[in-house]
Order: C-alpha cells, then structure tokens, then sequence
C-alpha cells in the first residue's frame, strides 16, 4: 500500500496517542478521512476505538455522554468536541432503519464493515497509517460511491443509505456504483419508513451540494417518487413555449444550479414551479400556459415543508419567494419601493436572485430584455436604499402616539389611517413628515373621532 499521510488536528492526534497508550487501538475514521484524501476540510473529527466507553471515559477528564448505548463519548480537547466510539457492529436491523442492538467488537474491521460506502470506511493513524479494506481509496480515485458489501442488504438495514448515496454524489461530484444504484432501485420504496426530519436533512444537503442536479438521479432511481412525488410529475410536464426550453423538471434542476447555494433561495427555486402541472393549459396555437401556478406553487411549497418538518422562518420565507416570483415591478422607485414592501425588505434581495436564477434557465428568447429589465430593477433599488426611503411602517414619521395625542384611540380604523399615511409615503417619500401627514390625514381622524367609531 502506498504511503499515505493524513494532517491530523493536535487534540485528536493527542486522543488517539493517549488511546494508545493505555494499550487501546485507536483511529480517526469516517467522513474525515475521506475529505482530508480529497484535501478538503473535514467538518468533524471523528474517532473509532478498541477501548469501551466506560475505558474512554476514565482516561480523559472531561467528557459528554453522547450516546453511551451506542459506544459514543464526547471527549474535549483544546476546546475542540471529538466524537469517540467504540467499535461495534450494528445488530439487526429489524425495521430498516435503526438497529435493534449494538455490539461492540475488538475488530476495526468489522467496525469500518458497517459503514455505508466505501470511500466513509477508512481510518487513519499516525501509528498504523490509512487502514482501508474495501477499496476506499481506489474509489475516491475513480469518483465512485459504492455500497460497503452487499448494496440490498445495506440499503435493507438503512434505507436513507439510498439517499445518502445521492447525496455524496451530489456534494463531490461523483457516479454511484452500478450494482449499488440496482439496489437504490430496487428498495427506493422503502424510503417510505424514513423520518420526515432525515429525508430533509438529505434532501438539503443534495440541494447545497455543488451538484443539485443529482435531483435527477434521485427521481431516475424513484427516491423523489417517494419522498417528493411533486417533483416527478414536474418531470413529466414538457413546456411548449416560446419563453422555455426544457420540461417544468428541467427547467427546476438548472434553475437551483443557477442559484447561490443559500437554504432558502435554493429550496424557493426547488418549489417554484411544483404548481405548474395543475395549472398547465394549451391553447389553439399549442402553446402551453401555467397561469395561476405562483399561487398553487407557493401553497404546495407551504405543505412540503411542513410535511419535511421545516423551521416556520424557512417555510414562511421560501413560501413567499414562491408567490412572488413572477411578480412584476414597475419600473419606477414607486413601484420598486411598494414592491420592497409587499416581498419584505429581508426577502427582496432573494427575490431578485430567484428572478436571475429563473430567467437563465429559461429559453434564450428574449433573455436579454428579461436581464436587462432585472438589472433596472435593481438599479432602482440601489437608489431607494440610498435615499433612505421609509420602506416599513416603523419608518413613518407618524407613530400610534401621534394619534393618541391628536385624540384617537387604538383599533381598527386607527390602523387604517396609519396605513393610508404608509401607502403616501411609499408613493411619495418626501411626504413622510409629521405635520404633513397629520395634516392631509385629519379629515380622517376627524371623521373617525367624530363618529365614533374608533371607539
Ligand atoms: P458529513 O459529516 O460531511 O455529512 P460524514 O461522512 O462525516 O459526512 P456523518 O453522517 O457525519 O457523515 O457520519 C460519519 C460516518 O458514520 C460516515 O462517514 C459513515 O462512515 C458512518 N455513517 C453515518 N451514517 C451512516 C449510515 N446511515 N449508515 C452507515 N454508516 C453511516
Ligand atoms: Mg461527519
């Protein structure tokens, strides 16, 4: 075996020497052996050990139990968390998803043998150097994800090791294994008995990966028809339009490629488009319509993430990037500004990445009049950001205190007169003045005290 040399960080170096010696084996392991090969830098450190958890926990001070059922203690070292785990073999997996029970065992062999893929089933040590039983590093070399023994049983015993396989193709660029991606085939299904919260901590990472359009292998091999069915009927939707070249799936997967790999801007472009099939009319020409589909897209964006268990800022941001991301603004500060008020002063800057990213992925028929009509747009924006146009109602020269002081009393129409005053000034910013707002708005209050009816 050639030599092989991993740059180890001095706390986990400093773990295994004293693993070492108290006469226990000890090894990084894993997804940081794997990125340090590749000369990338690994996320964690993770280490594989002979000595059992209670032998770990008496050799180092400070200590977390992780997960002392599964062999797993947390070690602290020079202020850095190192995961340490005891060799085990994982016992039967009776529902396809977590093992019935855990066996430790003397063998790193066995150890690296659970693993899922080869190129996650090497470890490392300064002592011993790269121990890799499978291949691992042949198949880093050919750029290859292939299952660690028998792909069916493998996938049989965790079935988001089918996803898992996509994923890894997506973030280092690589081709699945022939016989593993039979058995991704073949048990896709079984997909059906993964948590909502790793199916979308998968689905996610595939679509940060530099490689999102590994989408379609997963919807190829039947993961999307499972986990994301939307999706499929996307890929069966051709468009025939002047504005487009591609299926509605297509068209999906260049799209998110397009976008900046941010969680949000990549799940709106993912979602943005799912309401097009519903929505899809062809008329006397042949030409194929979508009208209506923001609206269909962002409530079936909204049911996704739920259903993926997504955070409720997430949802609600990605949800809004989708209704909006046909909208069109007018080509004035006005229209920019009142545009910057409906999507969000957070969001608006999104929204103009979604529209980039949209546009590219479309046909090339009038591109660059849609790049250019873009680009004024954000010129305009630029400008009223400069200005320091009032763009949110806590910008109002006007507070709910002006009117308590004129005489009103909070409600509904008191809320009213407050956005009537917000809607002039978003026409007109040099209006959002105190004495010119109380002012033009006090046939309102007056109307409104008068009557009574703020009361
Ligand atoms: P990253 O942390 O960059 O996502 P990783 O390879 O470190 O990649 P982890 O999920 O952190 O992935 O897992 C650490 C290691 O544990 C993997 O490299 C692999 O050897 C093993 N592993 C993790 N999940 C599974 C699984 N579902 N089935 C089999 N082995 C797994
Ligand atoms: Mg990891």
């Amino acid at each position: 075996m050639r030599e092989i040399e991993i740059k180890i960080p001095p706390g986990a170096a400093k773990i295994l020497r004293r693993l070492e010696e108290h006469g226990y084996e000890a090894y990084v392991v894993g997804g940081c052996v794997r990125d340090s090969l590749l000369g990338r830098n690994p996320n964690d450190w993770d280490i594989t050990t002979s000595a059992l958890p209670m032998q770990v926990k008496a050799l180092f001070p400070r200590t977390i139990d992780t997960g002392l059922k599964h062999g797993t203690v947390t070690i602290l070292e020079g202020g850095e968390p190192y995961e340490v785990t005891t060799y085990r073999v994982d016992g039967e997996y009776l529902d396809g998803r977590h093992p019935s029970e855990v066996t430790f065992t003397a063998s790193l062999r066995e150890d690296l043998q659970r693993r899922d893929f080869t190129i996650n089933a090497m470890a490392y040590s300064e002592k011993h150097g790269l121990q890799d039983y499978f291949d691992g590093l042949t198949h880093l070399e050919k750029g290859l994800i292939c299952a660690v023994g028998d792909p069916l049983q493998r996938f049989g015993e965790d079935a988001l090791r089918i996803m898992r396989a996509v994923r890894f193709a997506a973030q280092l660029g690589y081709e699945v294994e022939e016989e593993t991606v039979r058995a991704m085939k073949e048990l896709a299904p079984t997909l059906s008995k993964i948590s909502a919260e790793r199916i979308a901590s998968e689905l996610e990472k595939l679509l940060l990966s530099p490689h999102p359009e590994k989408l379609r292998m997963a919807c190829e091999c039947g993961i999307t028809a499972i986990i994301l069915p939307e999706f499929d009927r996307c890929m069966e939707t051709p468009q025939n339009n002047p504005h487009h070249c591609y299926s509605v799936g297509e068209h999906t997967i260049v799209s998110i490629g397009n976008a900046r790999p941010d969680r949000v801007l990549r799940l709106a472009m993912l979602l943005h488009d799912f309401g097009k099939p519903a929505c899809k009319t062809t008329d006397e020409e042949g030409i194929d319509h979508f009208h209506g589909h923001q609206e269909i897209s962002a409530q079936m964006a909204n049911d996704i993430l739920r259903r993926l268990k997504s955070d409720n800022v997430t949802r609600k941001s990605v949800v809004k990037l989708v209704r909006f991301h046909d909208r069109a603004v007018r080509l004035t500060p006005a229209g920019v500004r009142k545009a910057v008020v409906q999507i969000g002063e957070d969001l608006f800057p999104l929204y103009l990445e979604v529209k980039e990213a949209d546009t590219l992925a479309q046909s090339e028929y009038m591109r660059q009049e849609k790049l250019d009509y873009l680009e004024e747009v954000r010129r305009l924006y630029r400008k009223v950001l400069e200005d320091g146009d009032c763009l949110s109602m806590k910008d109002l020269a006007v507070k709910g205190d002006d009117l308590i002081a004129a005489g009103m009393q909070p409600g509904k129409q008191f809320k009213e007169v407050l956005e009537a005053m917000f809607e002039d000034v978003i026409r007109e910013p040099s209006h959002n003045e105190k004495a010119y707002l109380m002012d033009r708005y006090a046939d309102a209050r007056s109307v409104l005290t008068k009557t009574g009816q703020n009361k």
